[in-house]
């Protein structure tokens, strides 16, 4: 499951982050979700609990945000909103579009004690 390794990185930026700056428990994490990025919401949080299980994020409290796809457009230049990967431009329907926003998964906000 592709959501388990994406976790298994979140964790590790925590520990560091815990190390860093002396917290020892994540109460609420804010993770955003890329339109693009093929992460599903409920295959997450379920693989949040394993992954997260005897760690600092162990009764984090897990909330989604979802972010825009967006493209830069090899033909016209214009940035295009995507839903999908590989959608054409919707300006002017050329279909090599360069995905600059919403491909990955990443940790938006963090509240730790
Ligand atoms: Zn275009």
């Amino acid at each position: 499951m592709h959501e388990l390794s994406l976790l298994e990185n979140v964790k590790e930026i925590l520990q560091n982050h815990a190390k860093h700056e002396n917290f020892t428990q994540v109460k609420k994490i804010t993770l955003e979700i890329g339109q693009l990025s093929c992460v599903e919401p409920e295959a997450l949080r379920f693989a949040f609990e394993v992954v997260m299980k005897g760690s600092l994020a162990t009764d984090a409290e897990l909330v989604f945000s979802e972010q825009q796809g967006l493209g830069l457009c090899q033909s016209c230049k214009k940035q295009t909103p995507l839903v999908h990967l590989y959608d054409p431009c919707q300006f002017c329907n050329h279909p090599f579009v360069t995905v600059t926003q919403g491909h990955e998964m990443k940790i938006k906000d963090l509240i730790v004690i």
